[in-house]
């Protein structure tokens, strides 16, 4: 799953779409981009062999809230699938989990994948509190939310766009824990819900992460912006 955040323009969807379809890759592996808003229709129409997903969706249904898309209106659209508590989201507009837990609801009563971000910062990773902040930050974004269409995205705070990505091991160990818990949340279930794991992956780095029992895919940012990356990482899974 791309993750293109503020970037991106009609022409450079153009040359995006020209490059991606001249590659030969796997139909098996399912790929998904979540482009800013204003360039939904146009990514539609230029790649429709991929799946549409937005960054971020208001926690209201409809009403008085100038500047929000609520998730009806994503689906309206063509978007299948939405990314919820991003940490650039939860820094940067305070987003809290009660908040994150909202969207995922009122996503999946629309009809639209969640995926629901959490990680941990380099700080807490230091001090060892990985597992004990992510189980809080994971278990409070999910209150009151279903099963249906919940995708969970692992990211370290500290690996995404520095260019330093989680060993596999370290990866791994967050993925099992991550499944321990949704299992306590949802029972049996649980053990179905995908896990990405996102934080600088690349071609290079992507084939030894999906290597991990855990992990299911990937949240990709910079490395989904052009093609050709995209598409090696794709190649990996
Ligand atoms: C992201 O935006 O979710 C992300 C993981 O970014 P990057 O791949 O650039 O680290």
């Amino acid at each position: 799953m791309g993750n293109w955040k503020l970037h991106g323009s009609l022409d450079a969807i153009d040359q995006f779409a020209n490059t991606w379809r001249g590659l030969a890759l796997s139909p098996s592996v399912e790929v998904v981009i979540c482009v800013p808003a204003p360039y939904f229709l146009h990514v539609r129409q230029q790649l429709p062999e991929l799946g549409l997903g937005a960054q971020d969706c208001s926690a209201h249904e409809s009403g008085a809230f100038t500047g929000e898309m609520s998730a009806q209106m994503l689906f309206d659209v063509g978007c299948r699938w939405v990314i919820v508590g991003h940490s650039e989201r939860r820094l940067y507009h305070d987003e809290t989990d009660s908040q994150v837990a909202a969207k995922a609801s009122v996503a999946q009563k629309a009809g639209l994948h969640s995926v629901v971000c959490c990680g941990e910062t380099l700080a807490q990773r230091q001090s060892g509190q990985q597992l004990a902040v992510v189980e809080a930050q994971l278990k409070a974004s999910l209150a009151s939310v279903a099963l249906d269409k919940l995708i969970i995205a692992y990211e370290p705070v500290w690996a995404i766009g520095t260019g330093l990505v989680a060993s596999p091991k370290q990866a791994e160990e967050m993925h099992l824990a991550i499944r321990g818990w949704l299992t306590e949340l949802y029972g049996t279930e649980g053990i179905s819900v995908p896990l990405l794991y996102g934080g600088s992956v690349k071609a290079e780095s992507a084939g030894d992460l999906f290597a991990c029992d855990n992990i299911d895919g990937a949240l990709v940012g910079g490395a989904s912006l052009e093609a050709e990356s995209l598409a090696g990482i794709v190649e990996a899974a």
